[in-house]
């Protein structure tokens, strides 16, 4: 090889290595080359970068000449030898500090480089993937959140949760998160701010210049603080945040799916700065994130809320009453502990809410409510458990006078005179006590013995109260059992019907009949319609019982009047709990339909409670009358608004009661009182009848006012029907 070919040799290895290097400095990948002494013997641009030297004083330097710390040499060389004593390629993720002391993360992959088959050194490739392994991780713990939130957990441990987040993707950052609650800032999680100023910002009322978060809250933009203590917006505050060495905080508004402002989202530094993009991007994400979970944690708190609290009155509902005594129970069983249950049912409520209507009845439970919270005492727990059932669980009353005198006073403060519908009313109510542990261990045990207290204390006469003895259990298993085989006995058909005459006493003719309804119970014998009509009432079985008196009777009628072809009234009664139903209009539309009774010949009775004013009841009333039957006032006068339920009506026939009838003879006033029904009925156009004529001089003075249709046992008892039959024939 001559001169010049070496020459050429020469330029065109020098070009080689430009070209080579031009390549591997076209990468933002690190390169790097090592001999087997660790020197470096070549690298590129981006290398040089990442050292902070020119890379002419990298080549033939070694990791000591820049790297501070001797671990750092030692673990780069440790790699180099495995490379050398294995000749293997290796693979490695490595957080390098920067020599500006920052960090991050490479991946390398150091290849061994043979040259006559000779290890020679090591070529080394490096790739930043810190930003890769940061968005990695912020995904996953972002998605932890997430399911936090979607578990349900506490929405205190989820804000912190994404407090520390945040706080670990930026050294020194810390983070808040406030709720906004009628205008004010409340303490929602901040796990790295101290105590102190949590506490001065909690419950500051958002406005333009109340630092960073309230004004952010207040606007709805984000609001940037480079330095709290020189900005306007922190004047009022910055001595809460200043001594703890808070300087810049930048809030950005917590809004639900519905940009609606339900908080904000603090970070703060302690040195004075701006956010960059980096930190910009994630204040906009944490805020998202923790907009996420307050959302979620307002519906659960909604959702709680509904379930427990009672609608109408605010008291608490049923299901927070059972937790609440539930709960009650295991801390008292801890600590043995007594307590006891009121069970309380306010008298007559029903009378209101048919009489005046479910709006008025509504009213009236607003104020017991209100009246029951007024006397309880701030231990005490009040619950509306359905319709006019109230629960009131009492703590801490170990000595039977004392509970005397906290139910004593329920009674007081209840018992006050208001103003329903422009009417004065007097609520009373009855009360069933029972005592945890002594007469229950369990919610339910407790909650029956003094229901069945209750019940004991309206059979007494209502308007007071009862404690629970073991005695009322068996009354209340009997009670159990009677109901249950009157059930049996409806259902199966097992009643049986008799009928009392109406007669003209000016003629003696049968002008109607009121059928009336027996039972005979298998061990106790007759039952008074007066006892198990109430039961079949609260049982359910009213209405089955109505169908198949109507039946029965009109099957019966139908036959006595082909025997002498008379037409006879059959009366039939209604009871107020059916009538309420409203089911009744097609109940006795289908009857009408389906038993060919006329129906000008069958007179509904119903008691002075169902025809007062309240609309809905006079819809049903008007379209009874649509069908053609006829409608009787029972018991007229011992209602109370007997007035005021003629004046909306059109009924045919009043029943004056036997009460009435009873004192006739004796008592001048009733005489008179009796005197003005008749006229009253005369006036309207109505027919009487006198109920429980059981003299002749009744009858006298029935005659002497001018009334002629009479029932009663003067005449006649209730018959079976043969008995009617006879009458009939005869
Ligand atoms: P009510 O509708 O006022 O019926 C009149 C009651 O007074 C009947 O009692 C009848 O036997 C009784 N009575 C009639 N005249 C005299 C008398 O001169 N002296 C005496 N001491 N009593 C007399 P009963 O049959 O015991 O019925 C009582 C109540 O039971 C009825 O009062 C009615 O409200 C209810 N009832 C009876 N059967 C039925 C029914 O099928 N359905 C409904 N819903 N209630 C019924
Ligand atoms: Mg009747
Ligand atoms: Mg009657």
């Amino acid at each position: 090889m001559n001169k010049s070919e070496k020459g050429n040799d020469k330029d065109c290895q020098e070009d080689t290595q430009d070209l080579m290097q031009s390549i591997i400095d076209a990468t933002d990948d690190l390169i790097f080359v090592k001999d087997t002494s660790f020197k470096y013997i070549a690298g590129n641009k981006a290398f040089g970068k990442f050292i902070g030297r020119p890379l002419s004083r990298i080549i033939n330097y070694t990791d000591d000449d820049w790297f501070a710390s001797q671990e750092a040499v030692d673990y780069f060389r440790d790699w180099d030898r495995k490379l050398f004593s294995s000749g293997k390629t290796q693979d490695i993720e490595e957080w390098v500090d920067y020599p500006d002391g920052s960090k991050v993360l490479l991946h390398t992959i150091k290849y061994p480089i043979y040259r006559d088959q000779q290890l020679m050194g090591l070529v080394g490739v490096s790739r930043d993937i810190t930003a890769h392994r940061r968005a990695d991780e912020l995904n996953r713990k972002t998605s932890d959140i997430l399911e936090m939130i979607a578990r349900g957990k506490e929405a205190h441990e989820i804000y912190d949760a994404i407090a520390l987040l945040y706080e670990s993707r930026h050294p020194g950052m810390r983070c808040s998160m406030l709720e906004l609650s009628d205008g004010h800032l409340l303490h929602g999680g901040a796990p790295s701010l101290p105590q102190a100023y949590c506490d001065a910002v909690h419950g500051l009322k958002n406005g333009p210049d109340v630092g960073s978060c309230g004004t952010s809250t207040y606007t709805g933009a984000r609001c940037l603080v480079e330095d709290i203590a020189s900005d306007p917006k922190w004047t009022d505050i910055k001595d809460a945040a200043l001594p703890h060495g808070l300087r810049c905080c930048w809030s950005e508004p917590i809004k639900d799916s519905n940009g609606e402002v339900l908080g904000a989202f603090g970070m703060y530094y302690n040195h004075p700065a701006l956010p960059n993009d980096y930190e910009l991007q994630d204040l906009v994400s944490a805020a998202r994130l923790a907009g996420i979970a307050m959302e979620r944690d307002h519906a659960q708190k909604q959702i709680r809320n509904l379930a427990y609290t009672d609608e109408l009155t605010g008291l608490g509902s049923r299901a927070h009453f059972y937790q609440f005594v539930e709960n009650l129970i295991k801390t008292s069983k801890r600590h043995e502990r007594h307590f006891s249950l009121l069970y309380v049912d306010l008298d007559d409520f029903k009378n209101i809410n048919d009489s005046l209507g479910h709006d008025s009845g509504d009213l009236l439970l607003k104020e017991v409510a209100a009246r029951l919270l007024k006397a309880s005492r701030e231990t005490d727990f009040v619950a509306r458990l359905s319709g006019d059932e109230f629960c009131i669980v009492v703590l801490e009353v170990d000595e039977l006078s004392s509970i005397t005198n906290i139910v004593q006073r329920y009674f007081e403060e209840l018992s006050e005179p208001v103003l329903i519908s422009g009417r004065q009313h007097v609520p009373t109510c009855s009360i069933g006590i029972a005592h945890y542990p002594d007469d229950g261990k369990t919610l339910s045990v407790l909650l029956k013995a003094a229901d069945t207290a209750l019940y004991s204390a309206k059979e007494l006469g209502k308007n007071r109260y009862e404690f629970y003895e073991p005695e009322l259990t068996k009354k209340a298993d009997c009670r159990f059992q009677f109901e249950q085989s009157l059930r049996k006995a409806i259902e199966r058909k097992e009643l049986s019907l008799v009928y009392q005459p109406q007669i003209d006493s000016y003629t003696n003719e049968l002008v109607g009949v009121e059928a009336l309804c027996r039972w005979k119970h298998p061990e106790l014998g007759e039952i008074s319609p007066v006892e198990f009509i109430p039961a079949a009432e609260r049982i359910g079985m009213i209405k089955p019982l109505t169908e198949w008196v109507l039946y029965t009777a009109s099957k019966e009628a139908i036959d006595w009047m082909s025997l002498e072809g008379r037409k006879l009234r059959l009366a039939v009664n209604i009871s107020p709990t059916l009538f309420l139903d409203h089911d009744i209009v097609s109940l006795v539309k289908n009857f009408i339909s389906e038993s060919g009774m006329p129906p000008e010949l069958l007179q509904l009775e119903v008691t002075e409670s169902v025809v007062q004013t309240d609309s809905k009841n006079l819809e049903v009333l008007k379209k009874l009358k649509g069908l053609g039957v006829g409608l009787a006032i029972d018991d007229f006068g011992t209602g109370y608004s007997s007035f005021a339920s003629l004046k909306h009506l059109t009924v045919d026939c009043l029943k004056i009661d036997k009460y009435f009838i009873d004192d006739i003879a004796r008592d001048a006033h009733t005489r008179l009182l009796v005197a003005s029904m008749i006229d009253i009925a005369k006036n309207f156009g109505h027919e009487l009848v006198a109920e429980g004529v059981e003299t002749t001089e009744q009858v006298e003075i029935l005659h002497d006012l001018g009334c002629k249709n009479l029932q009663g046992y003067l005449f006649y008892k209730p018959l079976g029907s043969d008995g009617i039959a006879d009458i009939l024939v005869h």
